[in-house]
Parts: structure tokens; sequence; C-alpha cells
């Protein structure tokens, strides 16, 4: 992975690289990872009412639910909304508070970009917007949830014997790859000039990002990343245990990958926080989420020898070698990206000190 394949930090189980090859740390991280990410969204709720519908057990009211009894749907609701709110504020609200903890003058060490500070306002801002995302993430992960206990809407089965073990060992990597391939297309989508500026800028003015900033996005948008994930249920047979796990690990990295920390990951796949941290500083490049796969394939992973910014769309920079005389890593720093065209005022409040 090169460059995104880089040292310690917070959450680095092994910075030499060593959980890569032992199976026990990868199953209990996995474990770890899963309920850390159903706590940050509202799969924290919605998801396990399917998986224990698949061994039989119907959580109080589900049933009448189910059947058309509004009550219990606005109950199921308003508790998975506040359920999702409370668990994302307080896994943000850890990280945060590890941050603050750290010594002043140490953030060379753990941040992934040192020299540069978000104000308090657009952290606030940050807060109240991720917070509410979360609740609205619940309230549609709810809505879909008990839309696949009707039946018949979708392709999700609860027996595993229906499609067999062989199909349900395989179909985690291909819900995987679908979230990723998924979220890099919109992803790219949402930075089209018109779109950007219209909907996807308000998630780039928290430069750094904060863990908050996972899901600060404009409601609009942000509903539809969580909706556009689940339209494999239409097209293929998923069983929600599957759901379970790569959703939590979606939930839990994207908080992680938004901290500012710098950080390994003990998956092979995965490439380190800088990745997405990256694709806050240089703006257009790294679209992917949680794989470097589709940003290799198309071109758009950022190189030092490009120059990127807020100005620079199309995902590959400006080739800067010339225009600044020697290569360049200066992305939007100091207001300088994108040496070959006009550079506007950035908007976000960051700050260096
Ligand atoms: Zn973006
Ligand atoms: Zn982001």
């Amino acid at each position: 992975m090169g460059y995104y394949d880089c040292g310690d930090g917070r959450r680095s189980i092994a910075p030499d690289g060593s959980a890569r090859a032992s199976f026990s740390r990868l199953l209990s991280a996995t474990a770890v990872v899963t309920v850390c990410g159903m706590a940050g969204r509202g799969e924290i709720i919605a998801v396990p009412i399917l998986v224990l519908h698949s061994i039989g057990i119907d959580l109080p009211g589900i049933g009448a639910a189910v059947g058309g009894d509004w009550r219990c749907v606005l109950a199921w609701v308003i508790f998975s909304a506040f359920g999702a709110a409370h668990g994302y504020y307080g896994h943000c609200t850890e990280i945060e508070r590890w941050k603050s903890l750290q010594p002043k003058g140490s953030e060379a060490l753990w941040k992934c970009q040192p020299d540069r500070f978000l104000c308090e306002e657009k952290k606030a801002y940050a807060r109240r917007l991720g917070t509410f995302n979360a609740g609205m993430a619940a309230v549609l992960g709810m809505a879909t949830s008990l839309l696949h206990l009707q039946g018949g809407h979708t392709k999700m089965y609860f027996d595993i014997d229906e499609f067999g073990i062989a199909w349900y060992v395989v179909s985690f990597v291909v819900f995987f790859t679908w979230v990723e391939a998924f979220a890099y297309a919109f992803h790219r989508l949402f930075h089209l000039k018109f779109i950007y500026k219209h909907l996807h800028k308000l998630h780039h003015t928290f430069q750094p990002p904060t863990s908050f900033s996972a899901v600060a996005f404009h409601p609009v948008e942000f509903g539809f990343y969580v909706l556009g994930g689940q339209m494999i249920f239409f097209v293929l047979p998923i069983h929600p245990s599957v759901m379970l796990v790569v959703g939590g690990y979606t939930a839990y990295y994207l908080i992680e990958d938004h901290s500012g920390i710098k950080a390994t990951a003990p998956w092979p796949w995965q490439p380190t926080s800088l990745y997405h941290d990256d694709h806050h500083r240089y703006f257009h490049v790294n679209f992917g989420q949680h794989v470097l796969w589709f940003d290799w394939i198309f071109g758009t992973l950022r190189t030092v020898r490009r120059t990127y910014g807020e100005e620079c769309f199309g995902g590959k920079g400006h080739n800067g070698i010339k225009a600044v005389g020697k290569a360049v890593d200066k992305g939007a720093e100091g207001g300088k990206a994108c040496a070959l065209s006009k550079i506007p005022t950035r908007e976000s409040c960051s700050t260096r000190r």
C-alpha cells in the first residue's frame, strides 16, 4: 500500500503488521469493531432485530410494527433514533477526549495533520450535524428493517441453509465490495463541480476532520448513502448477519478515519487513516472508503507528483512539477493548492498554530 501503509497510532493493533497473521486477533477485532460500529449508527437496533429474527426471536412490539401498528412503528423508530444518536455521540466523544488529553507538542507523533486545527465553532457544528444524521440513519435503518421483515419486498433471507454455507461466506465479500463500489462511485459523483458546491462541500468544511464529522454531510446526501448501500437487497440474497458485520465495520472505520489520528488497521486490505484524511486535505482525490482498489483502477489515488485543491476538480489534480519548479505536496495547505488555477479563499476555519 506504500504511502498509506504507515506507522503507529491509537487504534494500531500491531504496527509491525504481525497481527495480520493472527486469525484469533482478527476474529476478536471483527467482534469489537462490529459492536462499536453498530453503536455508532442506526444499526445498533435495526440490524440486530433482523439477526434475532433469523434465529426465531422477535423483540416485543416488532410483530405488531411489521403488521402495520403505527404506534409500535413510531416507538421503535424513536427508540432507534435516540439509541443511534447516543451511541454515535459517545463513540466520537471518547475519541475527541483522547485527542484532548495528548500533551501539547506531541501532534507530530499521532496527528494526521499536525499543524492544522479545526476551530471550536466548526467542531460544534460537526458534533450537531453528525449526531443528527446518526439519528436520521437509524430512522431509515429501522424503516427498511421493518420492510425486510414484512417479506417479499426484498431478497433478504433469514435461513442460512436456504442458499447454503458457500454463498453465505462469499456474500460477505460480495456485500463488502458492493458497499465499497457504491461509496466510490457516488462519492466521486458528489465531487462533480455543481453537486460538490451545493451538497458535498459541507462535509469538506471540516478540515481537518474530527470524528464527529464522519457523518456530518448534508442530510439529503447522507440519506442517499444510507439507502443506496441497501439497494443490494433488491438484487442479491443477503443474510442479516452479513449486514451486521460489514455494516458495523463500515460504521466503525468511518468514524476512526475521520478522527484525524494516524492509525493502521489489522486488515490487510485496509489503508491507514491518512488515506481518507488526505481526501479532506487535498479535496478531489482518494474517493474510496476503506479500500484503495477503485482509486487504483480509475487513477484517482493521490500522488505527491501532482497538486490538488478545492478548485482542482476531476480527481487527478494538476501536474504541478513544471508549474512550481519541483515536485510539490502542498495540497490545500496555506491556500496554495492547485498551482495552475486561481485559488479561492478556503472556507474552512482551520488554522495553523
Ligand atoms: Zn469528499
Ligand atoms: Zn470524509
